[in-house]
């Protein structure tokens, strides 16, 4: 048995198989063979092979996503049957003498070079899919499962890090875990695995090779540590603390239903934090009165390219449906920092989470922007969609954003398209929002107040880095003298404030978010349930006397 320390990001216990994550990259080398037409024959099994596996993506992404959204699988198809493609990879095994990985790989370069160089931006575009279907076609050559996606049952994931682009390719119903190398407690991740209620670490310092793939684990996300192929004592020790959890599970389910609120009368809402369509499930499950942030940046991370209109507007047109009236506050996207799109083309910037991103990109990007209001008030005659601006840090910005709302509605309305009238509200993540909350308060409808970034600027601190974890206080005074000025400053303009952060779902400052008169925290849907027993149990005037 191994054991590796590590730091939580979510409790529970986790028992499955291990999966090394890693890179989609692959080195190929080019080796020189005696039987050519071997290497065809290996070629032609691979691209059947690799057919086969998109038919299987296909038909799972248009159950799960819609047609739209699953041709891209079809199209891959297409392109493996490509005669100039199958050309181009034979004439090289048989005129070089070469093995099979290295013709497809030297077919991808040509090909994604050819591609690149046209006028044409469709064309354009091809150049990743060509990459694409040959890193698959290398994969099944080199005798290795396409990556944890296609994994048969669920596994704990092992990787050095995973960027948001890599968890949002993740089969999540095949997750029971995360355990990373690196990552913070505040990477997306982190946030990821919280959203899914699964026990993560990271900072854990095990060994990445392939020889723990496919063996027996165990994730403690309470205390922090993994276990590799664990004895029978810690086996049975865990399956115990499991069981508890889930004890613990059931009997949070019996406050589903009730009202959030305090003995002496003080609501709040209690919505849920959503990276996805698919997290809805958790959503309904969770009992959650709405959604508080849809980081509708995910939808632009799970493409190689622009999401359209029409697509952006089928998923919000699905979120408002499915929650039936309830409040859906949609975030525009919040790309830049370690949020990185590449078909975005951003220049390099040496400290990104200060750069361009988000709202920046929005305003220097206006069609960009204008795509997604486009969609977001279609979609808005459908539910009761609220849309949310993040990582502003003035008046300017917000008066532009009108400007440009005010031009998509008259553009919808020229072109009678239908559409609603969203409520509209800003993040406070940056130290300047929150100092000048009072004037901001007469522009907006509503306050949802970004903890992760807001403690971020104002400690000066990377929310990336693990190595500043320990210096990372979201407790800080700073932080909570900042909350609950923003606070009182909407509600002096009779606007109400959220917490939207990871510190709305930590359940020692649940009676104090209380106090400070917070309207609403959006959390992670697993954290809904806890929270709402602590609010049941709570008297805030007792509680502040006490306080002092
Ligand atoms: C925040 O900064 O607190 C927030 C909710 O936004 P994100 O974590 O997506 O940056
Ligand atoms: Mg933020």
């Amino acid at each position: 048995m191994l054991t590796y320390k590590g730091k939580s990001v979510f409790g529970g216990i986790a028992i499955g198989k291990i999966r090394v994550y890693s890179k989609g990259e692959q080195q190929v080398k080019r080796i020189k063979v005696d039987h050519a037409e071997d290497e065809v024959v290996r070629y032609r099994e691979a691209t059947a092979a690799a057919i086969a596996q998109l038919q299987g993506l296909y038909d799972k992404a248009l159950k799960e996503v819609g047609e739209a959204n699953a041709a891209i699988f079809e199209i891959h198809q297409m392109m493996l049957e490509d005669d100039d493609y199958c050309e181009s990879v034979e004439n090289i095994i048989t005129t070089q003498k070469v093995n099979a990985e290295y013709a497809v790989a030297q077919t991808a370069d040509n090909f994604a070079q050819m591609f690149s160089s046209m006028d044409d931006d469709y064309m354009k575009e091809r150049a990743a899919d060509v990459k694409d279907i040959s890193e698959r076609l290398v994969t099944i050559l080199n005798g290795k499962e396409t990556s944890a996606i296609d994994a048969g049952e669920p596994v704990i994931i092992v990787a050095d890090d995973l960027a948001p682009s890599e968890t949002v390719q993740l089969d999540k119903d095949k997750v029971l875990s995360f355990v990373t190398v690196h990552g913070s407690v505040n990477s997306h991740t982190a946030i990821l695995a919280r959203t899914m209620s699964i026990p993560a670490l990271i900072g854990t310092s095990l060994p990445l090779d392939s020889s723990i793939d496919g063996k027996m684990g165990v994730v403690d996300g309470t205390n922090g540590i993994f276990y590799i192929d664990p004895d029978d004592e810690i086996l049975d020790e865990m399956m115990q603390l499991r069981e508890k959890e889930e004890e613990k599970k059931r009997l949070l389910q019996t406050l589903k239903g009730k009202e959030n609120i305090t003995l002496d009368g003080q609501k709040i809402l209690l919505y849920a934090n959503i990276g996805n369509i698919k997290d809805l499930a958790t959503v309904r499950q969770n009992d959650a009165g709405g959604i508080g942030l849809f980081r509708s940046e995910f939808i632009y991370l799970e493409k190689d390219q622009y999401p359209t209109e029409e697509e952006q507007f089928q998923i919000y047109k699905t979120v408002a449906e499915t929650m039936a009236g309830k409040r859906v506050i949609i975030r525009t996207l919040d790309i830049g920092a370690d949020k990185q799109c590449d078909y975005f083309e951003m220049e390099k910037e040496e400290n990104p989470a200060m750069g361009c991103r988000a709202i920046r990109i929005c305003l220097t990007r206006p069609e960009v922007f204008k795509t997604q209001l486009r969609a977001l008030f279609r979609a808005s005659a459908y539910g009761k969609i609220a849309i949310m601006y993040p990582m502003i840090t003035s008046v300017k910005e917000v008066r532009k954003i009108k400007e440009i709302v005010a031009q998509v509605k008259e553009e919808l309305k020229q072109q009678g398209i239908e559409h609603g009238d969203p409520e509209q509200g800003i993040m406070i993540e940056t130290p300047a929002a929150a100092i000048i909350s009072d004037m901001l308060a007469k522009e907006v409808d509503f306050f949802s107040i970004g903890t992760n970034d807001l403690t971020q600027y104002t400690l000066a601190i990377d929310r990336q880095n693990i190595a500043l974890d320990d210096f990372y206080d979201p407790h800080h005074p700073a932080v909570l003298r900042l909350i609950s000025m923003v606070v009182d400053n909407a509600h002096r303009e009779g606007i109400w404030a959220g917490i939207c952060g990871e510190l709305g779902a930590d359940l020692e400052l649940t009676r104090e978010f209380l106090a400070m008169g917070v309207d609403e925290l959006s959390v992670s849907p697993g954290r809904i349930l806890p929270i709402r027993k602590i609010v049941l149990e709570t008297n805030v005037a007792e509680y502040k006397e006490n306080r002092g």
